[in-house]
């Protein structure tokens, strides 16, 4: 069960990094390419991207309180 050999391995361990724009920029390109191929992967950076846009909000209270 290895998948579309074309796709590639999947990416979820670097969608953190890619969301965080923590990735060098080849892998960062490697991501991007393979989300647009990949709707599993897609979805997966939606809901990581989604998560990560909250963690500033959260931070910025605990500092506040
Ligand atoms: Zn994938």
């Amino acid at each position: 069960m290895t998948g579309h050999p074309e796709e590639g391995p999947h990416m979820r361990q670097l969608l953190g990094a890619y969301v965080l724009d923590a990735l060098a920029a080849a892998e960062a390109r490697t991501v991007a390419r393979h989300l647009q191929n990949c709707d599993r992967c897609a979805a997966d950076y939606a809901a990581v991207a989604e998560a990560a846009a909250l963690l500033p909000l959260l931070t910025e209270e605990d500092l506040l309180e």
